[in-house]
C-alpha cells in the first residue's frame, strides 16, 4: 500500500469508496501532509499550488467532522468569488454523495437576495460564500452561526487582495470561537501570516511545492 493511499486515513468505507469512484487513486502532495492533521482536528495553514487539490484536503476533512443527523450549519466555507464558491459547492456534494442528506447551500453576492432567504429557512450543514454576503445575512439573521465548528478559508490570498479583510473579521464575529479553523492559499505572504495568528490556534503550517 502507498503512503499515498486514502485508505491509511480513518475514513469510513462510504467515503473511501466515494473517493475511488470520483477517480480519486492516491492523495495529492498537499492532501497527504495535511489531512492526517485536519482529521486530528488541529488547525492547519496549507499553501499549495492551484490545481492541487486544496478543495478535497478541507472537503474530506469538513464531512469527516460533520454531524449529519444534526440538521445545523456546521460548517462554513469562505471564497473570493460567486464562481468559486459554486466549485466548491460542487466539489462538496461529489464528496459527500455516500452521506445521504447533506446540505449544502451557496450565498454569493451577485445572486438575489430572496431566493436564499427562502433556502435558509429550509435549513443546511455547510454554507459556502463570499464573506460580503454572508456578513448581510448574519447581519439581518436570516443566518446562524452559533452551531460551526469548522471554518475554512479558501483562496485566503485572492480575499485578503480583494479587500475582504474586514468583512472577513465581521463574518468571524459570529462564528465561535471553540471551532477548527483551515487556512488555504496559492501564496504565502505576511498578510497571510498575520490573518493565520490572529484566527487560528497553534496552526500546523503545510507548504507544498508540487501539484500532484
Ligand atoms: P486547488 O483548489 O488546489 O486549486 P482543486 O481542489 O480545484 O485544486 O483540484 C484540482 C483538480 O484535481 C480537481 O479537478 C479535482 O477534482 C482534482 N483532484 C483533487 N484531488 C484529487 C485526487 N486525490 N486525485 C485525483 N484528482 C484529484
Ligand atoms: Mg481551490
Amino acid at each position: 500500500m502507498s503512503k499515498r493511499d486514502f485508505s491509511n486515513l480513518p475514513l469510513s468505507k462510504e467515503m473511501l469508496h466515494n473517493l475511488g469512484e470520483m477517480g480519486y487513486k492516491e492523495m495529492t502532495a498537499i492532501q497527504e501532509q495535511s489531512l492526517p492533521y485536519i482529521l486530528e482536528g488541529r488547525d492547519v495553514i496549507a499553501q499549495a499550488k492551484t490545481g492541487s487539490g486544496k478543495t478535497a484536503a478541507f472537503g474530506i476533512g469538513l464531512l469527516y467532522k460533520l454531524q449529519v443527523k444534526k440538521f445545523r450549519v456546521q460548517s462554513l466555507v469562505l471564497c473570493p468569488t460567486r464562481e468559486l464558491a459554486d466549485q466548491v459547492a460542487r466539489e462538496l456534494r461529489m464528496l459527500a454523495r455516500f452521506a445521504h442528506n447533506v446540505k449544502i447551500l451557496t450565498l454569493c453576492g451577485g445572486a438575489a437576495f430572496g431566493p436564499q432567504l427562502g433556502s435558509l429557512r429550509h435549513g443546511a450543514h455547510i454554507i459556502v460564500g463570499t464573506p460580503g454576503r454572508i456578513l448581510k445575512h448574519l447581519k439581518k439573521a436570516t443566518l446562524s452561526l452559533e452551531d460551526v465548528d469548522m471554518l475554512v478559508l479558501d483562496e485566503a490570498d485572492r480575499m485578503l487582495d480583494m479587500g475582504f479583510s474586514e468583512e472577513i473579521n465581521e463574518v468571524l464575529e459570529f462564528v465561535p470561537k471553540a471551532r477548527q479553523t483551515l487556512l488555504f492559499s496559492a501564496t504565502y505572504t505576511d498578510e497571510i501570516m498575520d490573518i493565520s495568528a490572529s484566527i487560528q490556534n497553534s496552526a500546523i503550517n503545510i507548504k507544498t511545492t508540487s501539484t500532484e
